[in-house]
């Protein structure tokens, strides 16, 4: 039976991504080696940084001054590389979800956090809206997609002060203007990579403002200078994210990713808006295109383990919600294909039927 892969993370990859990575486990660049087995220094993978690099500019239009690394640690890591190296006296943070909350936990070891608004008072079911961002900040911080509650902001917000941004769940699904940035991140295992690979887009001009002493590893400085090859990259991630990203281009890039996700979510909210049985559980300007969450609504509460077996029984992967949510979250990657959308609706609506 076909498998339809709804996994949040580590999550669907294109099948180009997967096929083009198998193959170079056996034969990397023709090199009659293994990817697993060359030197991350062989002229051969120099290559496959040097353009991964390049693409992610080109996809992401990045301008000038703008740095992209390839770090290992994941995006939990730059929770910490990025007040060590930015806050010099207060960042502004939004807490949507637990990993705006693991993000802010980090930078009060730093020095003055100030949250600016958050939605934990209804288990982070929205969006803030009309905070105040402090002009005194070193920066505002936020997390664009909230992987576990399905809220997204798929606009950037407007700050005086530059953004920080954590996009691990939603970078390469949608157009946003990277000159208010000095810092996105996104760990790669949601819409581009195996996990074990963070994608850091730095600005140059952001870096060597604060006073601290920064440990080597953890000092963006470092591994700009290095081009990613201080220590040892995660070399297989990288290949598999190149191959993505080949992939993204010759699609049609990220407004043509866009469009597609946006299709696709459509297709699944609105049945989840029609379907007697279901109900989502986030604002409905505020809904996620990457990570959809619904659960059964109250009269049909009990049906919620017959419809996750069902839903199995039919090769749907992946759709129990996080412990936080409950229910079921299905997520929607650039590499699922609407075809998976389509078959996860026709489930909810053949189990409807049933009751
Ligand atoms: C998954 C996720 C993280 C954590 O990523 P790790 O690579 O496991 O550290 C952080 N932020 C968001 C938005 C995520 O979805």
């Amino acid at each position: 039976m076909k498998k339809h892969n709804f996994y949040a993370g580590p999550s669907i990859l294109t099948p180009y991504t997967i096929q083009k990575t198998a193959d170079a486990v056996i034969n990397f660049a023709d090199t009659g080696l293994s990817v697993l087995e060359v030197s991350h220094r062989s002229k051969e993978f120099q290559a496959v940084v040097d353009e991964a690099v390049a693409l992610t500019k080109e996809l992401l239009q990045l301008p000038e001054g703008y740095h992209v690394l390839f770090l290992g640690g994941g995006a939990s890591m730059q929770f910490c590389m990025v007040p060590f190296n930015l806050l010099e006296k207060k960042a502004a943070y939004l807490n949507t979800g637990t990993w705006a909350s693991n993000a802010i936990k980090e930078a009060k070891l730093f020095g003055e956090v100030d949250v600016v608004a958050s939605s934990e008072d209804t288990k982070f079911n929205y969006i803030p809206k009309n905070f105040v961002i402090p002009t005194d900040a070193d920066y505002f911080h936020y997390t664009s997609n909230n992987t576990i509650y399905g809220t997204e902001l798929r606009k950037d917000p407007d700050s005086p002060v530059p953004m920080v941004c954590d996009m691990s769940s939603d970078i390469f699904s949608r157009v946003f203007d990277p000159t208010k940035y000095e810092v996105i991140y996104a760990g790669a295992q949601k819409n581009l990579a195996p996990a074990g690979v963070t994608i850091v887009i730095v600005k140059e001009s952001a870096l060597g403002h604060v006073s601290r002493p920064i440990p080597t590893m953890l000092d963006y400085r470092t591994h700009v200078k290095k081009g990613s090859m201080f220590n040892t990259p995660p070399v297989l991630p990288i290949y598999s994210a190149l191959m993505t990203l080949r992939y993204y281009k010759e699609q049609g890039g990220v407004a043509e990713m866009e469009r597609r996700d946006v299709e696709k979510a459509t297709i699944l909210y609105d049945e989840i808006d029609r379907n007697k049985l279901f109900t989502g559980t986030v604002a409905e300007e505020d809904r996620s295109i990457m990570n959809v969450c619904f659960v059964m609504k109250p009269d049909y509460a009990e049906l919620e383990k017959d419809f996750l077996d069902f839903a199995t029984s039919k090769g749907m992967v992946g759709i129990k919600g996080h412990r936080s949510v409950g229910g079921f979250r299905a997520s929607l990657y650039n590499a699922l294909p609407k075809d998976s959308v389509e078959a996860l609706v026709a489930v909810m609506k053949e189990f409807e039927a049933k009751h």
